[in-house]
């Protein structure tokens, strides 16, 4: 898509701090964390929001979830639950959808944030 800031990232027409590609996804730093780990994993392929996904976007949708958890530990904020069964760590997933979900940028990302809190404004 033209002047669409990810499809150029996922082109690399303008860098990014990349910290995982593969055929289907990226992943990269945001240029303005909210948190000490503020990641965001895109599809390359241009989808403008959440909302106008579909069945046939299940799988992709399945594997950008999964991602985090596993992004997350090689950032240092797994998830974990000690022997004593009490959670430590985690992180935070989000999507913006629309306007009143304060997507900003039309080009489908998961938001992965983690690190000690309070973080910074909506997050
Ligand atoms: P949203 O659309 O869900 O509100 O958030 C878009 C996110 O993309 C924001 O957190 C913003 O800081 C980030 N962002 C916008 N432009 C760039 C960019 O050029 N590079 C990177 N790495 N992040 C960006
Ligand atoms: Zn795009």
């Amino acid at each position: 898509m033209d002047n669409c800031i990810f499809c150029k990232i996922a082109a690399k027409q303008i860098p990014s701090k990349l910290i995982y590609e593969d055929e289907e996804l990226m992943a990269f730093h945001d240029i303005n964390p909210a948190a000490p780990m503020h990641l965001l994993i895109i599809p390359k392929q241009h989808i403008a929001s959440l909302g106008d996904c579909n069945e046939q976007h299940a799988e992709l949708l399945g594997r950008m979830m999964l991602l985090a958890p596993k992004l997350a530990q090689e950032q240092g904020h797994g998830y974990k639950v000690g022997e004593d069964g009490q959670p430590s760590g985690g992180f935070k997933t989000m999507f913006h959808v629309g306007p009143n979900g304060g997507q900003e940028v039309y080009h489908l990302h998961l938001h992965v944030l983690g690190g000690p809190r309070p973080w910074r404004g909506q997050f």
